[in-house]
């Protein structure tokens, strides 16, 4: 039950030792309406999309619930103004380019829309994301963009070494102290990630159970 479950994932959370505020963002990806619906009966409200098309839809669905989305998955430049117009947060944006056309597509009416950082903390060849040595020059050309409000990091460690990753990130985020942001930690590694100052982690399948991709 999805429930039951999302009651055991904050319980996880309540269960570690923190002292900033935490947002369980329910990842629904692949997921169907009845599914997120059951989520969204429980409570729940954040929820993480990776797909465009498919978010789109279901974001359309669910029109006035009050609901918060986050986009998380790659950008294609190309979809950029679909992304700006649905989405109250988006977690990978990870070059100048796609925060550029995400603030020149943003209805000014709909408010700023929140930013992080995609970070390639374990610098993987087969993962998005901004090196650290390269944060503080991108920091610094998005935050002069107007429309949008970059808020934070977000990263997807390797999972081996999530532990210094993490502690990487909170060390990488203490120098920028107007950022209130720190997207980290899925459902494997959500303690963890969580006593590193992540306050906006992301769960699919303890939520959800396993995913099918046909
Ligand atoms: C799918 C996904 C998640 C959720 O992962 P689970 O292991 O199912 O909790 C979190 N973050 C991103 C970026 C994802 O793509």
């Amino acid at each position: 039950m999805i429930s039951d479950n999302l009651k055991q994932v904050k319980s996880r959370i309540d269960s570690v030792q923190f002292s900033q505020k935490v947002e369980l963002i329910a990842v629904s990806k692949t997921r169907s309406t009845a599914e997120i619906q059951e989520a969204v009966d429980a409570g729940q409200v954040h929820f993480g999309e990776n797909y465009l098309q498919e978010s789109i839809e279901k974001i359309n669905f669910f029109k006035g619930s009050g609901l918060i989305w986050h986009f998380i998955g790659p950008i294609q430049s190309n979809k950029t103004s679909s992304i700006a117009d649905n989405f109250d947060w988006v977690h990978s944006v990870d070059r100048i380019k796609v925060a550029r056309r995400l603030s020149d597509q943003r209805n000014p009416a709909l408010g700023a829309l929140n930013i992080l950082i995609q970070v390639n903390v374990d610098r993987e060849e087969s993962k998005s994301g901004v090196e650290i040595q390269n944060v503080e020059e991108i920091v610094m050309e998005i935050e002069s963009l107007p429309n949008i409000c970059l808020r934070g990091f977000m990263t997807i460690p390797r999972p081996e070494n999530s532990k210094n990753s993490f502690a990487e990130m909170k060390h990488l985020i203490s120098k920028y102290p107007n950022f209130d942001s720190l997207s980290m930690g899925m459902s494997s590694d959500l303690e963890v990630a969580i006593e590193h100052g992540a306050n906006l982690v992301r769960v699919g399948t303890d939520i959800f159970g396993q995913r099918s991709y046909n």
